[in-house]
């Protein structure tokens, strides 16, 4: 596709825009209240607002490859920190998708040796981890079954990175459970999400951190 196609694409969506409704910009120029802190795949079949059907101002969207929750990330810290303390935002959402290239390289361990190797060995403690559960129940599902648990694992384990950040145990303090922490997963064939972690599940992460 042109590059102009898209500009002109924008220029027709902005017009339709203000025909249906007139104040639809202006509101945006006021400020934003999103309701969710989205944390996605950087995958162009994921786009978080039209899975979702929201609108420009709704979701406060961070993407990268394998949504990925890492430590050391000043980026995601910088977002997670906006979010919480500045958007007031109550809810975060950490959201994989099957077919995930990102999980899917990990789990054939074919990273190479370049950034996005060093960026997915995070995502290699899930596969692990369904390595150990697969062998110690004796099964051995087909690939993409395989790579669906692995995706589950994945977001189960970025939720609790999310939940060991002092950024977020910081907030827990001041406002015991908030924010509420949850993991999901958009199957690609379907369209529909799937819930893999409720925010009850870090209930007692939550206690601990109030307790001190
Ligand atoms: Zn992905």
């Amino acid at each position: 596709m042109a590059l102009q196609d898209l500009l002109d694409q924008n220029k027709t969506w902005a017009e339709q825009r203000l025909v249906e409704d007139p104040e639809f910009f202006r509101r945006h120029v006021a400020g934003q209240k999103p309701r969710i802190l989205l944390i996605g795949c950087s995958d162009s079949r994921v786009p978080a607002e039209q899975i979702l059907a929201c609108g420009p101002g709704e979701l406060f969207v961070h993407r990268n490859v394998a949504n990925v929750v890492s430590y050391n990330d000043v980026n995601i810290s910088a977002v997670i920190q906006y979010a919480i303390e500045n958007l007031h935002i109550e809810d975060i959402v950490v959201c994989g998708h099957t077919q995930c290239g990102g999980v899917a390289a990990a789990c054939a361990q074919t990273l190479g040796d370049g950034y996005v190797a060093d960026w997915l060995l995070i995502t290699t403690w899930a596969k692990r981890w369904v390595d150990e559960r697969l062998a110690a129940e004796g099964r051995s599902p087909d690939r993409d079954e395989y790579l669906s648990l692995v995706v589950e694992e994945n977001v189960r384990l970025q939720v609790k990175h999310l939940s060991h950040l002092a950024l977020v145990r910081k907030s827990w303090r001041n406002h015991p459970g908030v924010p509420r922490l949850h993991g999901w997963v958009y199957d690609i064939a379907s369209g529909r999400i799937k819930v893999i972690v409720e925010p009850t599940s870090i209930k007692n992460e939550v206690d601990e951190v109030a307790k001190g």
